[in-house]
Formats: C-alpha cells, structure tokens, sequence
C-alpha cells in the first residue's frame, strides 16, 4: 500500500463555492498548489450548475451566500452525486447549528482557517472517497471484500457499502457508513471522539470534535436513536439493539 498520494488524489477536481472574491482566490491559489484543478462559483446557484457541469472530487461549500444558502446546496449537489462535501461557517455557533440538524456535510471548517489546515481536511476527504471507490470497484469484479457486520437487526454490507435496518435500507453518506462501520466493528467500545476523527477522518489533531457529533447525529436519525450511546465527555459507543444475543 502506497503512503503517497495516489494518482487521482493528485488529479483532483475541487469546487470552491464561495461569494467573498478575497476568500475564494486565496482557498483556490492554495488548493491549485497541490496540483489540484480548481474552479470557483460565487453564488448558489452557480455552484449547482458547476458541481452537474464539473462532477468534483470535493467541494468546498461557504454556508453563507447570496441567493440559496450552503445548506441547500449541499442537500442539491449531495442529491444529484455523492461527492464529499467541506463547509465553511463564519462563526462556531453557525457549524452548532449544522450539527443540530445533521447535515450532509461531510467536514467543518469555522473562518478563520488556516489553508494548511484546510489542505490537509481536503487531503483526508479525497483519500476517504479513494477508498471507497476501490472497495466498490473489487465488489463489481466479484473480489471477496470484507465480510458484513450482522449485530440484531442492522446488517451492514461494507463489500456494497450498504446498511440496512430490519429489512430496510438505509441511504448514508460515505463519511456516515465509514463512521458506522467504525463504531460497530467494537460493540460497546467507547471510542473517543479524537479516535473517531483519526480512523474515519483521517485526521491528526482533534480541532474538529463537533464534525463527529454531527455525523452521530445523522446516524442516529437515519438508523433509529436507540443504535448509538453517548457517553458525555469521551465519545461514543455502538450499542446493539434491544433483543439481540450476544
Ligand atoms: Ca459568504
């Protein structure tokens, strides 16, 4: 396994949606310096046509701009694509309110940023998505991928990337299966949140706590409430449902 970027990680397209010129010029000049193909949309609607026009490898989504706002425009492009998706806030209470209502945001970032930091977020979205692809390509070629978690009622197939609940499939996000997998693959283990981050995140610091909690959050209203524990001021446990033998 290479330790260096692969090909496609260093071909990447990345769209920065962003209204403030300043901003927008400044992420793009640091992103294009990775060898990355950047294009900038300064408004909502623009951003929309340019993710259909572009098909990203990652976007890099300002929440606060004129016409439709960051919200509805990760719910369009995520509608149309999966595609991982960075948003940016203005203030932390902005990414408090995202992770209330569990966006599909794939990370946060609150302005200022640093561009190293934000390089190495973009950095650690693109390998996720790199992963998630060769594991879907092996299943097309009928390699034997990872063997499925079965815990009571919820049957995760990590060769399909797909979950479902007594029967029923459930629609997650790339970033939300790699969360799920995570936490199911150790019943009842509490895991840090600053663990979560390094396996499913790919990242080193832990500036980025609340990004966990929302994807729980997610989790949670997707799957059902009762799947995922949370053990205050440490992190959180997968908890198998009510009736299943150990
Ligand atoms: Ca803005």
């Amino acid at each position: 396994m290479s330790v260096t970027s692969t090909a496609s990680s260093s071909e990447a397209v990345v769209l920065v949606v962003e209204d403030e010129p300043a901003i927008a010029t400044a992420i793009a000049q640091r992103l294009a310096s990775e060898g990355w193909t950047v294009e900038i949309a300064a408004d909502g609607h623009a951003g929309i046509a340019a993710a259909h026009r572009l098909r990203p490898d990652l976007v890099v989504l300002d929440l606060m701009l004129p016409g439709i706002d960051g919200l509805e425009v990760c719910r369009l492009i995520q509608a149309e694509r999966a595609v991982p998706v960075l948003m940016l806030t203005a203030r932390d209470d902005e990414t408090d309110v995202l992770v209330g209502l569990g966006v599909g945001a794939d990370d946060y970032m609150t302005k200022p940023f640093s561009m190293r930091e934000l390089v190495a977020r973009s950095k650690a979205l693109l390998r996720r998505t790199e992963r998630a692809l060769r594991a879907a390509e092996a299943s097309a070629a009928n390699q034997p991928g990872e063997p499925p978690i079965a815990i009571g009622d919820v049957l995760i197939d990590r060769a399909q990337r797909r979950v479902s609940r007594a029967g029923a499939q459930v629609h997650l996000t790339p970033t939300e299966f790699d969360l799920l997998v995570t936490l199911a693959s150790s019943p009842r283990t509490v895991l840090t949140r600053e663990r979560l981050l390094a396996e499913v995140w790919d990242w080193v610091d832990a500036s980025g706590t609340r990004t966990v909690d929302s994807h729980i959050k997610a989790l949670r209203r997707k799957l059902g409430a009762d799947l995922i524990r949370t053990v205050h001021g440490v992190g959180y446990a997968f908890e198998p449902p009510a009736g299943t033998e150990d």
